[in-house]
């Protein structure tokens, strides 16, 4: 039983983590420009075929010196228009849709599309240190005990050495899991949180379920595992590239 159980948290482990490395976090499409006839001047549209090959430069200038376009936001390095909640990676050299944080571990980004793969790959690597954990604990215990243990020196010493490591890592995802946790809650990314705009009116947190579904989607049966229904796939804010709904007493940017 706790052989079955290691091997398949470990395939959940392997699934999430290579969807992490090889879903792309989210780009800006080419020729994105926001829909500024929307009062919020952040709503953006994908810019349509009318607008291919036009210079938009003039225009852009124009549009970012304008006050009433202050929400406006553009990406010198880029040369576009930033949609709401992205940012620029300088290690991968564009825009992310809804960046939370470049992520060495993963050679990614971590952003709108593969977010909650990466704390999919958290979770079960937690539940997979924990697993390795208790069940070495007999023998850790035992060590300090007078109890006669069945073990050669040398697995002993592999058992202990194993046991810290699963141990030290267990407790640093926790950690990381709950500041997650909290984010998820909040809706807000780790990006956002350091900007410091988690006021206790942030203009996206629209209760803890909508921000949990904006993130794991509204199906149940894929809460758990690194991918998305077709259904969650059309409605998600993070995937159609537009201004994120917001609750109606919110008054910042
Ligand atoms: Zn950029
Ligand atoms: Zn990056």
């Amino acid at each position: 039983m706790l052989v079955l159980n290691f091997v398949m948290q470990l395939v959940m482990l392997v699934w999430s983590y290579f969807s992490v490395v090889i879903t792309d976090p989210g780009g800006v499409p080419p020729n994105w420009i926001p829909n500024l006839d929307e009062e919020s001047g952040g709503a953006g549209q994908w810019a349509g075929s009318d607008n291919d090959g036009v210079d938009l430069g003039a225009n852009q200038s124009a549009m970012l010196i304008e006050p009433k376009h202050q929400g406006v936001r553009f990406c010198q390095k880029c040369n576009q228009f930033k949609p709401p909640r992205c940012h620029h990676c300088s290690v991968c050299r564009r825009c992310i849709l809804k960046m939370d944080h470049h992520c060495v571990w993963v050679v990614n980004c971590v952003g709108a599309f593969n977010y909650k793969y990466f704390l999919l790959f958290l979770f079960y690597t937690f539940l997979e240190t924990t697993l390795v954990t208790v069940s070495l604990l007999p023998i850790f215990i035992a060590l300090f005990t007078d109890d006669e243990i069945p073990e050669s020196p040398g697995n002993l010493a592999a058992s202990f050495i194993t046991f810290v490591l699963n141990l030290a890592f267990a407790l640093s995802i926790l950690g990381f899991l709950i500041m997650h946790i909290s984010l998820v809650a909040g809706n807000t990314t780790t990006i956002e949180a350091f900007e410091k705009k988690t006021s206790p009116k942030w203009r996206y947190d629209l209760g803890w379920k909508i921000n949990f579904e904006q993130v794991f989607g509204k199906n149940k049966k894929y809460w758990l595992i690194p991918a998305y229904s077709k259904d969650d796939l059309e409605w998600l804010p993070s995937f159609q590239c537009v201004e994120y709904p917001t609750r109606p007493d919110s008054d910042d940017l």
